[in-house]
């Protein structure tokens, strides 16, 4: 598929999940070039291993299931971090957001 074809099935896709614009639904960034399907549950690389076909084509061809969500790149990456807090905890990693602050906040001392 070219690119420009690939981009317009996906922005699609993105409006739809995003109800009804091509934007992340926690924070509203819209560049499609960094917006993704989430799976509302979970498992999505396995389920999109198993399709065999492009995931845009599999959800239109399916007609919209539920269960997905368009999410930028960052809230991705800030939901797994907020899922897998439990096991990050114990790792060590500090990833809640009070945690990054108060890092912050040691990092730059207010005057
Ligand atoms: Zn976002």
């Amino acid at each position: 598929m070219r690119p420009r074809a690939y981009y317009d099935r996906k922005i699609e896709v993105l409006t739809h999940y995003g109800n009804g614009k091509c934007a992340c639904i926690k924070c509203g960034f819209w560049d499609a070039r960094a917006l993704s399907i989430d799976h509302i549950n979970g498992g999505g690389s396995k389920h999109i291993k198993s399709l065999g076909k492009p995931f845009y084509d599999w959800l239109v061809e399916n007609n919209y299931p539920d269960g997905y969500q368009t999410l930028c790149m960052n809230c991705q990456w800030i939901k797994k971090a907020e899922s897998s807090k439990q096991q990050d905890i114990r790792q060590g990693y500090p990833l809640t957001l009070e945690d990054i602050k108060d890092i912050y906040n040691k990092c730059f001392p207010r005057a």
